[in-house]
């Protein structure tokens, strides 16, 4: 799933000075899974800033609002004559439900509320960890269902590198702290499936192109596309 992460409150209600009519536009689907930007967050997040006005003294009407996803126009008509009424839009869904939001209602101003990172997997209740970044070009059907491009921390299509020790990476942070090296991850997983030959396997430089650093993706599904 898409998960993201609230922005801190004064970078919201800054974008929210000059405007007298604000609307805050939940999605109903990944960022409310992640418990982000659904429409519980997003009433919550009106309330926040409306209580944050009135101690400003500014006169200004928030309100929220949600749709089932905000990635797909289809489920935006239900919100349409909302989101009419308010010159300023402030989305709380991830950044293809924002930018889809943002085209729809062009030239309507439409501000992101939340910063999108990652595609996670949940791990245990409110935890999330990256396991895909969208490379355009899956690689794991070699490497035990392990990811190298988001788990090893340089990436490496061919690892470990010198920089791991007792089965953790030499990158650390202070947010992520100790982290599991992917390619030891890798080792053990092929070990217990019988493929360790496939550590052997010299692996050619990733073709990037095919990720979204070779420029913007479109996906056509021509066979599925309507007669
Ligand atoms: S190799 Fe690419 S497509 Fe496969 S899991 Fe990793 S980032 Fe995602
Ligand atoms: S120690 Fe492991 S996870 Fe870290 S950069 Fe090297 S191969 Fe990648």
């Amino acid at each position: 799933m898409i998960t993201a992460e609230r922005k801190p409150f004064d970078e919201i209600y800054a974008m929210t000075e000059g405007h007298d009519k604000v609307l805050v536009a939940g999605c109903d689907t990944c960022v409310a899974v992640c418990l982000t930007g659904g429409e519980k967050e997003a009433e919550i997040l009106a309330a926040e800033l409306r209580i944050k006005a009135k101690e400003d003294g500014r006169d200004v009407q928030i309100e929220h609002t949600a749709a089932i996803r905000q990635c797909e126009w289809e489920y935006l008509d239900a919100i349409a004559a909302k989101v009419e009424e308010y010159p300023a839009v402030l989305s709380m869904a991830c950044g293809i439900g924002i930018q889809s939001m943002a085209e729809k209602f062009a030239p309507k101003l439409v501000l992101p509320a939340v910063n999108t990172n990652m595609l996670g997997m949940p791990q245990e209740h409110a935890v999330w960890l990256e396991r895909c970044g969208a490379c355009g070009e899956c690689v794991i059907g070699d490497t035990a269902g392990i990811c190298p491009v988001v788990r090893c921390s340089k990436s490496l299509m061919n690892g470990p590198c010198g920089g791991s020790h007792d089965g953790k990476c030499e990158v650390t942070t202070p947010e992520k702290g100790d982290i599991d090296c992917a390619w030891a991850l890798i080792w053990d997983r092929l070990k217990a499936q019988g493929r360790e030959e496939l550590m052997l396997v010299n692996r050619p430089p990733k073709n990037w192109s095919k990720s979204s650093s070779g420029g913007p993706r479109k996906m056509v599904r021509e066979e599925a596309k309507p007669v």
